[in-house]
């Protein structure tokens, strides 16, 4: 274990942020990490408590109290391939896991957890300085072709492992480019796509080839890629965003906060698209949904200086803190304030939007009303009001992966929520070799899971070609 008396002796310190008015005249990220001596002090907090929850905790269970120890005693070399064991994109992660194995840390029931994210962040960018990270071709060839719809975390993981055994693995992306959500939804000031670009490097280098601006099902028909390889992994997230079908819907101004996101990253990457742009330049904006997806559009309007934002929430407000004694080691319910609520937003609960207002078929204003929760239900009250509004952005979660033509083709069944339906045992579809994972099996989730089942999913295949 690291220093037996660490815990005692430092307190938790976890890395800095640039000024808010510096950081909302840039999307460029804006963390400002520890120095490498400090970092050994946060290491040397690990208790090393005999049963180690973060372990468990951390989806792709990273060997937290090894890293930890690593770390402390200077050896960062080993501490790197003791991360990359478990995770193939420790960057990605490092920057924007949620850290449930923060909430799981021993330390954390009578004090504050171990920064284990900023050190597993710290870990892997000190790699990659040091040029530790290279390519890992596999030893031998093997025959077999493999094809992955989607591009997204778990598509690449599970691309990654199955490159690095041999197999020929071939990635199609309807979009531009490659990385999916991690590209395409996550905006740069939580994580800039030069990450991206390098694994990608890393990867092709590996072998896995990219099929680009490839809609399978549209572009290439799922008969012809099946025709042409051995296993699909449909890797393809969940993208059927949810949608608030009110009279004045398709008012200009209202729009899914992915298409904004999604616009707002092609922007910065000069990415050629023809829609209509949105922007929050001198509007009203109005977030519904008060989850991360809200939270990335209050950043990104920021940063586009919006007049002024509010983020509408039905649930009620969570507790400033949680009962430690009755949540750990599990992800603890309680108010959450993200860097972008930080940089500047209204934060209403316990409202629900009951009506657009719009003048010309343009949106106006947005009428909301309280809600009171009793029984899990939420019960409308008498008071309403109107909120200015010039840009709408609907930010109430996924339902499912899109039941567009390649679901339709593939004939593969889907679960009771619309998603694909495949087990986290083997991953298998209703389809013979046919595999599933991230998302689109699971549900919208998070980074540190689609990477989870994109390994999972690759060590089946490898197993079931194996034998
Ligand atoms: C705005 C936003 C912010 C988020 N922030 C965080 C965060 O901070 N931390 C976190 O952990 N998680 C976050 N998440 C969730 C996280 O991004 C996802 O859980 C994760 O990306 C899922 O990975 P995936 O590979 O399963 O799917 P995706 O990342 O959705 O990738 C699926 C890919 O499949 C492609 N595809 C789909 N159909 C086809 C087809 N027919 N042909 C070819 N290609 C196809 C898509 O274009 C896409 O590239 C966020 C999600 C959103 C929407
Ligand atoms: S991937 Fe997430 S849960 Fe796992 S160690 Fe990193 S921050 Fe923690």
């Amino acid at each position: 274990m690291g220093k037996i008396t660490g815990f005692l002796d430092y307190e938790k310190q976890t890395h800095g942020t640039r000024p808010v008015a510096e950081r909302r005249q840039s999307f460029a990220e804006f963390r400002l990490p520890l120095d490498s001596a400090s970092l050994q002090q946060q290491a040397a907090r690990c208790m090393d408590c005999g049963i180690p929850y973060c372990h468990e905790g951390c989806p792709v269970n990273n060997i937290i109290p090894e890293f930890n120890d690593l770390i402390y005693r200077d050896d960062w070399h080993t501490a790197l391939a003791s991360l990359h064991a478990t995770n193939n994109f420790p960057e990605f992660t490092g920057r924007v896991c949620p850290a449930p194995c923060e909430a799981s840390c021993t330390l954390n029931l009578i004090d504050e957890p171990v920064s284990i994210k900023d050190i597993e962040c710290a870990i892997i960018d000190h790699g990659w300085q040091q040029g530790w990270i290279t390519p890992q071709k596999p030893q031998q060839q093997r025959q077999e072709r493999i094809a992955i719809i989607g591009s997204g975390p778990a598509g690449l993981a599970c691309a990654q492992q199955l490159a690095r055994s041999g197999f020929h693995v071939h990635v199609f992306e309807k979009s531009a480019s490659a990385g999916g959500l991690l590209r395409y939804g996550i905006p740069d000031f939580k994580m800039e796509k030069h990450l991206i670009d390098r694994r990608i490097d890393q990867m092709q280098a590996e072998g896995v080839v990219f099929h680009l601006n490839c809609h399978i099902g549209t572009s290439m028909t799922w008969s012809a890629l099946r025709a042409d390889h051995d296993a699909i992994v449909l890797a393809c997230g969940a993208e059927m965003p949810r949608d608030l079908p009110l009279v004045g819907r398709n008012a200009d101004g209202i729009h899914f906060a992915m298409d904004y996101l999604t616009q707002q990253n092609r922007t910065i990457r000069n990415e050629q698209h023809s829609d209509t742009p949105i922007t929050a330049k001198d509007k009203h904006v109005i977030v519904i949904g008060g989850g991360d997806t809200g939270s990335d559009c209050i950043g990104t309007a920021n940063r586009q200086k919006a007049r002024s934002i509010t983020q509408l929430e039905i649930l009620g407000k969570p507790p400033e803190k949680e009962d430690k004694n009755s949540t750990w080691p599990y992800w603890p319910h309680k108010l959450r304030t993200s860097t972008s609520h930080q940089e500047g937003a209204e934060r209403l609960w316990s409202v629900a939007t009951n009506g657009f207002v719009t003048e010309d078929n343009r949106i106006t204003a947005l009428t909301i009303q309280e809600v009171r929760w009793q029984n899990g239900k939420p019960e409308p009250t008498n008071r309403t009001r109107t909120l200015p509004a010039d840009l709408v952005l609907l930010a109430m979660g996924f339902l499912h992966t899109r039941h567009d033509q390649l679901i339709k083709e593939s004939r593969v069944k889907l679960d009771a929520k619309g998603n694909i339906l495949a087990n986290d045992n083997d991953y298998t579809t209703s389809q013979t070799n046919v595999f599933a994972c991230g998302d689109t099996r699971r549900g919208q989730s998070l980074v540190v899971w689609a990477i989870r089942e994109g390994r999972e999913c690759a060590q089946t295949i490898i197993k079931k070609f194996s034998q």
